[in-house]
């Protein structure tokens, strides 16, 4: 078979996505249904725009053979562009916000695009703004073309003409109301207009996260200021371009916390791994089937799968320090231990093992610093200055951590005070935290912060 012929299979299988019956979920009198879009070849509902809009541009001459596709986005249009560029011949660059999984980045930069990230935190005109950036790397560079999801209208047409039918079809024409989330508006703005033509009675319930500003447009009219938020690809800080927001009828808020637990739950309970969003959208979907006092047929869209967040919402540490998982809360420094030491998850070396196996410890659970631990006691630590200092003076990670660990230790007792943590940071220590009966973990100046930050955000 040759080249050509296999790329054009994989592209067709952009599209026709799976729909699942919720059956484990409180859905009160409701039956809610959901569209598995991280099924496409790109993991996300995006492939579909991305083609649509990479063929509209060939079809009108916008796009030519070696031509470079630009485009600023959250992650997953630029998982499916780069995809899309990488099988017609195209060159790709992506500029991301900082605030985007690992995960995105590593995805769009393995399809050969070149991935420029930015700040999350500046406002659409800055000079770092991803979608300002997008625009004046488009206007660089020759032959480019920006894709301008925001503003393109391929990316509502494409939800229209591939996306509603399969819903449609799927559900044999029998729909209450469709709950998704908007980030440029191409989904909820194209299964809108085509849901408003064959159901008009049907409900298009917008989830979004708290501190977006669409929500409360939907109930006011009015634009209020933009927070931030955790959850990717939805929420705006400014009315989404391409976007009918007159075809949402209505709008449930749901915060960060809520949105990540309720994916994880997902998973649990259904088997389905979805990103953050999907965790925004399910959680609003559960609210409005429960709020129904008649059985309704409800879609919620799956906007993209949690393979994306493994190291942030799937990962129990991320959600700790992010304040998101409760720890037990023992009023002292035993607080601030990010890492508790446990049985079920040893992060500690034994001084007779290599330096090699330290260096993968560390690297797994990503940290800088082992404690050393012999006979349920703490003999010392060994961190990557040490790991560095011993190979570049000629030492090999066949050494025993015994040689080069410290030994000189800074113990606080779970009631010390938080002075006392700071001055062992100031003498360029980490703390280890020991009572008479047992070694509790260790706090670094980076747990301090997360404590802090969570203390704030609790306040
Ligand atoms: N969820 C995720 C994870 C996304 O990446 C996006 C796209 N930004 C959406 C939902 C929202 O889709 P749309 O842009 O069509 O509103």
């Amino acid at each position: 078979m040759s080249t050509a012929n296999s790329t054009a299979k994989m592209l067709t299988h952009i599209g026709n996505t799976p729909m699942v019956e919720l059956r484990h979920l409180d859905t009160g009198p409701c039956r809610l249904f959901a569209k598995l879009e991280q099924t496409n070849p790109g993991g996300s509902i995006k492939d579909r725009i991305a083609l649509g809009m990479v063929e509209a541009a060939e079809r009108d001459g916008r796009l030519k053979p070696g031509g470079t596709i630009v485009e600023a986005t959250s992650g997953n249009t630029g998982i499916g562009l780069a995809m899309v560029a990488s099988l017609k011949g195209y060159k790709m660059i992506l500029i991301i916000p900082d605030k985007m999984s690992e995960e995105k980045i590593q995805h769009g930069r393995a399809l050969g695009a070149e991935v420029i990230v930015t700040r999350t935190d500046v406002p659409p005109g800055h000079p770092l703004n991803y979608q300002t950036m997008a625009k004046d790397i488009a206007e660089r560079t020759p032959g480019a073309l920006y894709i301008h999801q925001h503003h393109n209208h391929d990316n509502p047409t494409v939800h229209e003409m591939t996306t509603a039918p399969e819903i449609w079809d799927q559900m044999d024409g029998d729909i209450d109301s469709v709950v998704g989330g908007i980030g440029t508006a191409g989904t909820m703005t194209g299964l809108g207009r085509y849901f408003r033509k064959v159901a008009p009675h049907l409900k298009m319930v917008l989830a979004d996260p708290a501190g977006s500003l669409l929500a409360s447009y939907v109930h006011t009219g009015q634009i209020t200021e933009a927070g931030a938020w955790i959850v990717e690809g939805i929420g705006e800080d400014e009315l989404p371009a391409v976007g009918d927001m007159n075809l949402i009828d209505e709008a449930i808020v749901i915060d960060d916390r809520e949105s990540l637990t309720t994916a994880r739950n997902l998973l649990k309970a259904e088997g389905i791994m979805g990103g953050s969003s999907t965790g925004t959208i399910i959680a609003a979907a559960l609210k409005w089937c429960q709020l129904q006092t008649e059985p309704k047929r409800v879609v919620a869209i799956i906007p993209d799968g949690g393979d994306k967040y493994l190291s942030k919402m799937y990962n129990d540490h991320w959600m700790i320090d992010q304040g998101f998982i409760d720890q037990k809360n023992y009023g002292d420094l035993r607080d601030l231990i990010a890492r508790r030491h446990d049985e079920r998850e040893d992060i500690t070396v034994p001084p007779d093992a290599t330096l090699a196996i330290a260096l993968g410890k560390m690297r797994l659970a990503n940290i800088s610093q082992l404690p050393v631990v012999e006979m349920d006691e703490v003999v010392g630590l060994i961190d990557e200055s040490d790991l560095l200092h011993t190979v570049l003076g000629g030492g090999n990670f066949a050494a025993h951590v015994a040689d080069t660990m410290t030994r000189c230790l800074e113990t606080l007792s779970p009631d010390d005070s938080l002075d006392m943590l700071k001055a062992t940071f100031d003498k360029g220590f980490v703390a280890l935290i020991r009572d008479n009966d047992q070694y509790w973990g260790l706090v670094t100046r980076t747990d301090l912060l997360n404590w802090l930050r969570r203390k704030r955000l609790a306040a």
